[in-house]
């Protein structure tokens, strides 16, 4: 119970504003910032291109002169375009960084502001609690029960106990730090006391108030900031596979390339030409933009996915969470609203529904719910909603009985807290000793189960009675009944003698009575479990609530119909780690339990050849959520370290954000599939064009130039276009993808090597065709030029979907892509019919009847595949 009388009012927001404009910011300065020039040089960081730009070069000294320029002004567009693409992409994640950075509590005017922790300053003071890493360098003023976790720094694994030390930094001395050096408050360091904190250390446990004496390069963690900046991005798996596939096709095709060109100039073709057609050959054939299209893709990927309140912290998640097949997840707050009310209350041997009756005679309780209890007031306020701030379990606590401030005000004032033990979520209690009147009285609230076992007697009708196994037995027959109508039950309890200090103070009590809320399904959470199921992904419910109230709210979501789908804590104690895989395929719901089963649950799924997404808020489950393939953390209730060891944080900490992000995750590896096998076929299409026309002793069927404008045509925006490709519509009905599956599985590898060769093919059959009726070689080579980039432009659509056809797909709900398309077909057309890029691409305008010969050239295949895939699909 932190409250105001007992905190210093913290900084007034004007005179924290000064000090931030005297001190700067409270971060660590990067030094790597991203350069544009970096970016736009490292697109000609390629060897190939530089072969391109010198060929190009000696044959322009040589040889044709606008052909050189041509040819360098197509590599710089290239260029341009992927630095187009790389800029984005870096500027995105740079976004995103900004976003998923910590906030800290901070008392500023006298009230609790949740504030970025950059805006922290010298003399704020900071609330702390289990969970939360420290903001700044300083020192604890009020610690309750204060461990930090300092391995950071000392790599010392031992969490460090920190006292308080009553020690007030006066904004004079605030002042005299205005000539840069921000150091305060050196006197913490001379009186023996443990009670300084670092930036970056962790809390593991208690609570407390923090001063900060230091901030930003000046704290300890900002002279160790270089070591710690220059740890490298993570490359996602599918990345690094598709960065060693691309180095076999550079070498696949450069052999290919070079078997043209000497085949080439062995049967007399110009050596300069030949030079420059195998280079251009390469520089088109070579997917050099494969592993950067699929950093863009993620990256696109990950900027919806904060659109609909999912933050991905590691882009390499992005991949896994579409092969999610469990989803284990938090209750409350999550499947639930984490609206508490309390609805019935058993007091004096009977239920109370508070909808009907009041309370009377409820003095005890009503100090051991309201005493006992963390929630933060703020008296300056008049509505009780603005008063109270807190988790909503204690905030319905106390408003059962108060619905006036000012007399919670002066209830609140009456005591004083002298000592506490904090809830925490595996000893699921809490207890306070309280000084009312110079008397001190020790309450305790927590989960029923577990207090009724530590009482001796119990307070019925202002009576003291033994509170025999008989009574005991006939309570938790009432608290069970109150669990099945999905309540949230609490008990309370207190004692009046034998305070000692410690965990011996939870024993001997007296049972007071037990409060359930009721905290309502969230309506969305149902939708979202019947899309998992659907999708072949089995949603799993984790809660330290009763199994009652437990399955309870499970049946409401249809996350399962009956009890034997329950398991609890106490069941899974009692068996083996091998036991528990084989019982764990049946389990819906996991009650009762604590973070440290949740970590067991974690690894018997995966052990099963699961992929597992678990959720978690509070620091005991960070382990769990380490362990699990996507860990998630909860936005607003989750503390720094279970953020910090999550690959994804729910900003609105709701279950069905989740299974959003998973058909996100779908969604961006189907696209990443479609360009993949787009761009493949593209460019096996191209080399075979080339070299089947070299077995066949054909004339080269497209000059170095043409074979530059069709990479640029349709390597370029179509692709892009591809990457943010709208789903199909049966996405999630379809079983998870296995994680360890290949990305050319599933007939991608024969779809891509088919109809490569068939646009190859088609491509030299027009090529042919223009021949065999007597056309010149520019003629013969503009139909090539156009069958080759209208199948290809075609082939774009195809590409969309791997199990219908184009006449099933709706064309036009991709713009990009329309867009794209019209942009490669105006390019070639006018390459085609202005006369000055006539000369330049060595084209000529095609007559109808050649148009035709394009068009079935370049259409046959895909209206014959098209209904194949619709006789086959009926
Ligand atoms: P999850 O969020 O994982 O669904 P939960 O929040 O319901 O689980 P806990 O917060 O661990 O689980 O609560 C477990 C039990 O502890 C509750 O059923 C309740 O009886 C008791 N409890 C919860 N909050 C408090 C509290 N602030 N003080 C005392 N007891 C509490």
């Amino acid at each position: 119970m932190i409250q105001e009388k007992e905190l210093t009012s913290g900084l007034s927001t004007k005179e924290a504003e000064k000090r931030i404009r005297n001190f700067g910011l409270n971060e660590l300065k990067h030094q790597k910032k991203i350069s544009a020039i970096k970016i736009l040089l490292s697109q000609f960081n390629d060897f190939i291109v530089w072969v391109l730009i010198a060929a190009t070069i000696i044959s322009g000294i040589i040889g044709d002169k606008a052909d050189a320029v041509t040819i360098l002004i197509i590599v710089v567009i290239n260029a341009i375009l992927g630095f187009v693409q790389e800029f984005r992409t870096e500027k995105s994640l740079e976004a995103l960084k900004e976003l998923a950075a910590p906030t800290c509590k901070v008392l500023r005017d006298s009230s609790i502001k949740i504030i970025n922790s950059i805006y922290l300053t010298i003399g704020d003071v900071v609330i702390l609690e289990a969970g939360d890493r420290i903001p700044a360098d300083g020192f604890f003023i009020e610690s309750s029960g204060i461990v930090v976790d300092e391995s950071l720094l000392t790599g010392e694994s031992v969490g460090v106990n920190k006292e308080c030390g009553k020690y007030k930094i006066s904004s004079k001395k605030a002042e005299e730090g205005k000539d840069g050096s921000n150091k305060l408050g050196k006197s913490k360091k001379e009186n023996g006391l443990n009670n300084e904190g670092f930036m970056g250390t962790t809390v593991v446990k208690g609570r407390g108030l923090f001063k900060v004496d230091c901030i930003g390069m000046d704290t300890e963690m900002g002279k160790i900031a270089d070591l710690i900046q220059n740890i490298e991005e993570e490359k996602s798996p599918l990345n690094k596979k598709l960065d060693s596939l691309g180095k076999i096709l550079v070498v696949i095709c450069i052999i290919i390339c070079a078997i043209v060109t000497i085949m080439g100039i062995i049967r007399g073709n110009d050596i300069t030409e030949m030079f420059l057609l195998g280079v251009s050959l390469a520089v088109a054939a070579i997917p050099e933009g494969l592993a950067a299209i699929v950093t863009v893709s993620l990256a696109l990927g990950v900027s919806r996915m904060l659109k609909k309140n999912a933050l991905i912290r590691k882009l390499p998640a992005v991949e896994t969470l579409g092969c999610t097949s469990v989803i284990c997840s938090d209750k409350t707050g999550t499947l639930t609203q984490n609206k508490m009310t309390v609805k019935e209350v058993y007091l004096n041997g009977r239920i109370h529904e508070l909808e009907k009756e009041k309370l009377n005679d409820y003095t005890k309780f009503m100090k051991a719910l309201v005493y006992c209890n963390d929630c933060n007031y703020d008296f300056t306020k008049n509505k009780m909603c603005e008063v109270m701030h807190g988790d909503p379990t204690e905030t319905a606590l106390v408003n059962v009985f108060f619905s006036d401030s000012k007399e919670l005000e002066r209830f609140i004032n009456r005591a004083n807290r002298v000592y506490d033990i904090p809830f925490d979520s595996t000893r699921k209690m809490m207890s306070v000793i309280v000084k009312e009147e110079g008397k001190e009285t020790c309450y305790v609230k927590g989960a029923p189960e577990r207090l009724i076992d530590k009482c001796d007697l119990i307070l019925e009708s202002g009576k003291l009675k033994p509170f025999t196994y008989q009574k005991k037995k006939q309570v938790m027959e009432f608290i069970t009944a109150m669990s099945s109508r999905a309540l949230r039950c609490i008990a309370a309890a207190y004692k009046e003698e034998h305070l000692t200090r410690g965990e011996r103070l939870e024993q001997n009590l007296i049972f007071l009575g037990v409060a359930g809320s009721i905290d309502p399904p969230r309506q969305e959470a149902a939708d979202a479990v019947l899309k998992c199921k659907l999708a072949g992904i089995k949603p799993v419910m984790i809660t330290g609530d009763h199994q009652n109230t437990a399955l309870a709210i499970a049946k409401a979501l249809n996350i399962c119909n009956t009890s034997d789908q329950v398991m609890t804590g106490e069941e899974i104690e009692e068996i083996s780690d091998l036991e528990l895989e084989g019982t764990i395929k049946k389990i819906r719901v996991f009650a009762r339990v604590s973070p440290n089963h949740k970590l067991r649950i974690v690894r018997a799924f995966k052990r099963k050849g699961n992929i597992v997404a678990m959720t978690g808020d509070g620091v005991n489950d960070a382990p769990a959520i380490k362990e699990s393939d996507i860990g998630v953390a909860m936005g607003i209730s989750g503390t720094d370290v279970t953020k910090e060891a999550s690959s994804m944080i729910l900003m609105d900490d709701n279950f069905s954000t989740i299974v959003a992000a998973v058909e996100e995750g779908r969604i961006i590896y189907d696209n990443i599939r479609k360009f993949i096998r787009y761009l493949l076929s593209c460019n096996l299409g191209e080399v075979l064009t080339m070299f089947l026309a070299t077995i066949f002793y054909l004339p080269n069927p497209l000059s170095p130039i043409q074979i530059l404008l069709v990479n640029l045509a349709t390597d370029g925006l179509p692709a892009i276009a591809l990457g943010v490709d709208p789903p199909e519509q049966d996405i999630m009905r379809q079983p998870p993808r296995e994680k360890k599956e290949s990305i050319f599985a599933r007939g991608l590898v024969e779809k891509i090597l088919v109809r490569g060769s068939l646009i190859g093919l088609c491509t030299l059959l027009s090529f042919m065709v223009g021949r065999f009726y007597r056309m010149n070689l520019e003629e013969c080579r503009t139909l090539a030029l156009c069958t080759l980039v209208m199948s290809q432009l075609i082939h774009v659509f195809e590409c969309r979907s791997e199990r219908h056809s184009i006449f099933q797909i709706k064309l036009l709900t991709n713009p990009y892509l329309v867009g794209a398309v019209l942009i490669s077909v105006l390019l070639m057309c006018s390459v085609l019919y202005v006369p000055f890029l006539q000369n330049i691409f060595h084209t000529v305008a095609l007559t109808l009847n050649q148009w035709l010969i394009v068009i079935f050239f370049s259409g046959i295949i895909a209206f014959i595949n098209s209904v194949y895939l619709l006789i086959k699909s009926k």
